[in-house]
């Protein structure tokens, strides 16, 4: 696996795949910089070891041409956090592009215009991408963002650059720590898996019942299986015809000798509601009318134990509706123990969407080992799917 540490970059033009998708407000400021803080170090070493850098990215999901998509409005945002000059090609591609590439000097940046102004970049398109390719002289791919699409410039590029490519520092610190849980991970591995739907998040408990020991199923997954047993789950969320499936993943589960661990107690609440009724219920015996929103303080108990005896932990998904103050505490109390845990010298990894604005949310991202920064690329990697981004450095 090359990463930007096997090159010296002195006089060359480094051509970056960043992700710089970040979120705008009204007045196109940026309201959260994490991505771009986290390009940070591969820039700067491009830049310390005399090189310039052409830093390419999308920004939403424009329909051609559109101002409001136009990642000029983040250069002050990108010059504020890295402290250099950043120099601005208004296409991606073309003449004014190739020009002020070519003249870019050692210790310069220049950013390109949003590339799906140009339909060809989400279509894979190999002459587009061979435009791209003109920009530079060592191809990075630092985006795990949108590692899992063959787009132009996350995996098509890489063709034109058959001995000059490789991982920057971000894309390679996600690779590192999922390979660190599902192929070095250090037993006991555990796995917690929460959210909405278990249809979601079949084909990773599938993918990772031959790396864990340990399970926790938790969120509104927990219903399909407790009703598969023949629980009783009042109004609580369920997906009928992922019964059978829930059955056989316990099966599955017990045949390679994985200890599923479930809630077994919840909030249940009589509304979808932050401010409903609520009562605390044995998982198997909620009333018609209550619905569970959220691990029980039992569950909650039983869940720290699982972690805190665990050396390797995976979390994805929430346990329960976190965004309603009224269910957010078995959510509070897994970040918690995983926290202890990681403290303890557990490896803690957490990634996918909702998870990850949890972390964030109950401010635990300083206090587990790392925080993934790519939700759908994290789920197909747990899902045991080689990212196309990262197929084309790797070859
Ligand atoms: P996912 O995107 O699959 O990780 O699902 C995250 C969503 O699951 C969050 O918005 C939670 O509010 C929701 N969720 C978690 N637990 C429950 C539950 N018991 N009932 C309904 N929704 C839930």
């Amino acid at each position: 696996m090359k990463t930007i540490n096997d090159f010296n970059f002195q006089d060359k033009k480094a051509l970056i795949r960043v992700d710089f998708n970040v979120p705008l407000n009204d007045n196109f400021e940026v309201t959260d910089a994490t991505r771009i803080v986290s390009a940070k170090p591969t820039i700067i070493k491009i830049l310390e070891d005399g090189g310039s850098c052409v830093l390419m990215s999308h920004l939403g999901r424009p329909k051609g041409v559109q101002d409001e998509f136009s990642l000029k409005h983040i250069i002050p945002k990108i010059e504020d956090v890295l402290g250099v000059e950043v120099k601005f090609a208004s296409d991606c591609v073309g003449a004014e592009a190739e020009e002020k590439a070519n003249s870019l000097q050692p210790g310069e940046i220049l950013l390109l215009e949003n590339l799906r102004f140009h339909d060809e970049e989400t279509k894979g398109d190999k002459d587009f991408a061979k435009q791209l390719s003109k920009l530079g002289d060592i191809y990075v791919n630092d985006a795990f963002g949108t590692a899992h699409r063959a787009h132009a410039s996350t995996t098509i590029v890489a063709e034109f650059f058959p001995d000059a490519k490789c991982f920057g520092n971000l894309l390679a610190q996600e690779i590192e720590s999922i390979k660190k849980v599902l192929e070095d991970g250090e037993k006991p591995v555990l796995a917690v898996l929460g959210g909405a739907k278990v249809s979601s998040k079949i084909t990773v408990i599938e993918n990772i019942l031959d790396k864990v020991d340990h399970l926790i199923i938790g969120g509104g997954m927990t219903f399909t299986f407790v009703k598969a047993q023949g629980g009783k789950i009042g109004d609580s969320i369920c997906e009928d015809d992922k019964m059978d499936l829930a059955l056989d993943i316990l099966k599955q589960a017990k045949a390679k000798g994985v200890q599923v661990h479930l809630p077994v107690d919840v909030i249940a609440a009589d509304a979808f509601s932050n401010m409903a009724n609520t009562q605390i219920c044995d998982v198997t015996k909620i009333p018609d009318g209550w619905q569970g929103l959220d691990a029980g303080p039992k569950s909650r108990e039983i869940f720290d134990d699982v972690v805190n005896k665990s050396n390797t932990i995976l979390w994805n998904g929430p346990l329960g509706v976190f965004e309603m103050e009224s269910y957010d505490k078995g959510t509070i109390a897994l970040g918690n123990s995983i926290a202890n845990a990681t403290k303890n010298g557990a490896f803690s990894l957490v990634g996918g969407g909702d998870s990850v604005a949890a972390v964030k949310q109950f401010g635990f991202e300083d206090k587990v080992s790392y925080v993934s920064t790519g939700g759908g690329a994290m789920l197909e990697s747990l899902e045991g799917k080689t990212l196309p981004g990262i197929a084309a450095i790797m070859s």
